[in-house]
């Protein structure tokens, strides 16, 4: 199963990545499944949520803090900070940017789920933020899975106007420069920008490769996963 992941993560330990559509609907159990047995990792000890386009961030530390919450009602929010072995956690996008931040060893892991709301509340920069508030260490790296890029995500004023300094004019239409917005608050939370990989793979513009739901208008989705053992 091919997952597009980051080197310099793998290279710390971190199994990671993001599916490609060839893998199937990810809001499929059986799917998921797949995935998780193929790559060696036990599910229970992947954390799932809600996501509501918030820049509402939970931190774990644990195994039993992760089983308290798996026991409680699904929570919301729309990132992880996980800190500890044994555990992970995974989100769901087509189109969203799904934003992985780690610190030095990768002891601290963030993983949130960047929707346009989400990178306008500075979910971005607070995933950096919290990183280092839980006892991350060292330098700071970020690598976003794919999304949607500029050349596809066209905006009506009022998103565009959430975005000063980051829309693109084309032939009378907006479009809007998540990548650009991200870095900004990333190097803002102290990141260099050299340690910040954004790369420019476009979920709505290659069908072969991704789910779109602006492009689809289904639910189908990718799954970004983040486990250290
Ligand atoms: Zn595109």
């Amino acid at each position: 199963m091919k997952i597009i992941s980051d080197p310099r993560l793998l290279s710390l330990g971190v199994v990671h990545g993001t599916t490609l559509r060839s893998a199937g609907n990810m809001r499929l159990a059986q799917n998921t499944h797949a995935l998780f047995e193929q790559l060696g990792i036990p599910e229970e000890n992947i954390l799932r949520f809600k996501q509501i386009h918030s820049d509402k961030l939970v931190c774990v530390s644990s195994l039993a803090q992760m089983r308290q919450i798996q026991n409680g009602p699904l929570p919301q929010a729309d990132g992880w900070i996980i800190r500890g072995g044994g555990m992970g956690a995974a989100i769901l996008t087509a189109d969203c940017v799904p934003l992985i931040v780690w610190d030095e060893k990768a002891e601290v892991i963030g993983l949130s789920h960047c929707g346009w709301r989400g990178v306008a509340a500075k979910l971005p920069q607070k995933t950096a933020q919290a990183v280092l508030q839980n006892g991350g260490k060292g330098r700071l790296s970020a690598w976003a899975g794919p999304h949607i890029q500029s050349c596809c995500f066209e905006v009506q004023q009022d998103v565009a106007d959430q975005f000063p300094g980051c829309v693109l004019h084309k032939n009378g239409k907006m479009y809007v420069d998540l990548n650009q917005e991200i870095t900004r608050q990333l190097t803002a939370a102290g990141l260099k920008k050299e340690d910040i990989r954004l790369p420019y793979y476009c979920t709505c513009g290659d069908k072969e490769k991704f789910f779109s739901y602006r492009r689809d208008h289904t639910k189908d989705a990718l799954l970004t996963f983040v486990y250290r053992p």
